[in-house]
């Protein structure tokens, strides 16, 4: 059959087979969504647990094989967040690799189709919002899908909150084991980003006391909370070199880098965004630095720990809440263990989550 594919086609097939087998996971499901001509991946790491979890990404990249990298990368990325965070899901992702823009109507028609690839997997795969998706899509995908977390009766709920709730708390436990004080209080802390994240966690650091400054290259955006939360505002091309005591990346990847890390003036790295760190060398400058890095994976699992508690049944905000909170003291104990073993806090982070897997999670497959 290969044989009889055109060139361009081979080598796409062989490109995917390739990444496929280096991968360290289970299992693979690819489709073509012929009405769109968008690639779908969904990446299920870990099929150990009841089930295999993670949001569903929505992009247009170069080509479908960087779409496959994407989910195969972030599947096994949450199945360290879970144990991470001490849940027994299996890690999982969905790509939906979009050819380019698509209008609102030719979207319904996809986000429907997805959900019926999902329902077809019988549960061993259950997804919510990622970059590109929003809740409203989930909803979409709820059509024709059982088995989407973080919508009941027709609602489907933002992570937004719940992260920032966790990033905040996060934050708490990174200024008490690099200051030595349990409050964030009079403490400096630079959010970059003030989007579904940054926004929220702009107000719970106001409301506890904290000093603020945003930046964001959507300049109205940061003049607004700026005004909402008595911040000053600083120029994206400003922000490495601006001396703070806690920087919180809430917007894109990449941002430690050994280009930054010299110029940073920050005592502590705590903020959402995914994937913050250029490679995972740039712990350990981190850490040569002085620099506390909040491992991103645990420390903006918020979202994902609420909606596992959704899934189980749980919607009591308070209680939501609460269980989020419970990131406060994985990261302390991920910063002693790191202070311990005079090692940074990914490596202790990653400690942390293969005990769990090897443990408390059950056989896994990584
Ligand atoms: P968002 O799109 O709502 O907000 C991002 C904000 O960052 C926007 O205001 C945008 O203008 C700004 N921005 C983009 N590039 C920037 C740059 N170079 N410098 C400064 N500002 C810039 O996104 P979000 O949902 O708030 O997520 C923020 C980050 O947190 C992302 O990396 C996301 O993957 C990660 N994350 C989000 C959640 C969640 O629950 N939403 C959960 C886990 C991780």
């Amino acid at each position: 059959m290969l044989r009889s594919e055109p060139k361009e086609q081979t080598s796409m097939t062989d490109m995917l087979r390739a990444k496929i087998e280096a991968w360290d996971g289970d299992a693979v499901v690819v489709s073509h969504d012929r009405p769109t001509g968008t690639w779908i991946f969904i990446a299920l790491h870990d099929t150990s647990m009841a089930s295999s979890v993670g949001g569903t990404r929505m992009k247009a990249y170069p080509t479908p094989a960087d779409g496959l990298e994407d989910a195969l990368r972030l599947g096994q990325g949450m199945t360290y967040k879970w144990a991470g965070v001490g849940i027994r899901f299996g890690g999982a992702k969905g790509v939906m690799a979009l050819p380019g823009p698509l209008d609102d109507e030719s979207r319904g028609g996809l986000l429907r189709r997805y959900g019926a690839l999902v329902q077809s997997l019988g549960g061993r795969f259950r997804t919510g919002v990622d970059l590109g998706t929003t809740p409203e899509d989930l909803l979409a995908v709820a059509e024709t899908c059982d088995y989407v977390v973080g919508v009941t009766d027709g609602h489907s709920e933002d992570p937004g909150p719940f992260t920032a709730l966790g990033v905040y708390v996060g934050i708490r436990a990174a200024v008490a084991h690099r200051f030595g004080v349990d409050s964030v209080a009079g403490r400096s802390v630079l959010i970059q980003g003030v989007g579904d994240v940054g926004l929220p966690l702009a107000g719970l650091l106001h409301d506890a006391g904290a000093t603020i400054l945003v930046s964001d290259i959507d300049a109205a955006a940061a003049a607004s909370a700026a005004a909402r939360f008595e911040a000053s505002t600083i120029p994206p091309e400003d922000v490495y070199e601006t001396e703070v005591d806690v920087y919180a990346p809430c917007a894109i990847g990449a941002t430690a880098n050994p280009e930054t890390i010299p110029r940073l003036r920050c005592g502590i790295i705590a903020g959402s965004a995914n994937n913050q760190l250029l490679t995972p060398d740039d712990a350990v400058a981190l850490h040569q630095r002085g620099i506390l890095y909040a491992p991103d994976y645990i420390i903006n699992a918020g979202g994902a720990v609420a909606f596992a508690g959704i899934y189980e049944g749980v919607h009591d905000e308070t209680e939501l809440n609460a269980r989020v909170e419970t990131i406060e003291g994985s990261l302390r104990q991920i910063f002693a263990e790191a202070e311990a073993a005079d090692e940074s806090p990914l490596a202790a982070a990653r400690r942390v989550a293969d005990r769990f897997l090897e443990t408390g999670g059950g056989s896994s497959a990584i």
